[in-house]
């Protein structure tokens, strides 16, 4: 697996605001936030793309938004909140290293840019 930003993060080798983790996910604050609250979940072994995701990737990919769905509840979006996975250049993904943001905090417009 080819080593990433976000991997970096995992290992402790650049800070950053961690609030949940598990042997399989992190959960961090986005540096850049879009939203009051603006969380990155992200599995620790990283895919670069959801793309690049296979059939056997199937339970990891259940874990990971059941991991957005805990991280969502501690951070107290009870109101709701966006999740959001951008892939490949097309849908803008900059980091890759799969990730799923939760944007919470404030009503999200449609559609998005
Ligand atoms: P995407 O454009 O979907 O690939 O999202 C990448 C996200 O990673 C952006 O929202 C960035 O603000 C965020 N990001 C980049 N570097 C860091 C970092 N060191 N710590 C936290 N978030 C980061």
């Amino acid at each position: 697996m080819s080593d990433t930003l976000f991997s970096k993060i995992v290992r402790r080798e650049i800070p950053a605001d961690i609030i949940y983790e598990d042997n399989l996910a992190l959960a961090f604050r986005d540096i850049n936030p879009q939203a009051p609250v603006h969380i990155l979940v992200i599995p620790k072994d990283p895919i670069p793309t959801l793309a690049d995701t296979e059939s056997h990737n199937h339970a990891l990919l259940g874990h990971l938004l059941l991991t957005v769905k805990r991280v969502a509840e501690q951070e107290g979006l009870e109101n709701g909140y966006r999740v959001v996975i951008n892939t490949g250049q097309d849908g803008g993904q900059t980091v890759y290293h799969l990730h799923l943001h939760i944007l919470g905090g404030r009503q999200m417009q449609w559609p998005p840019g």
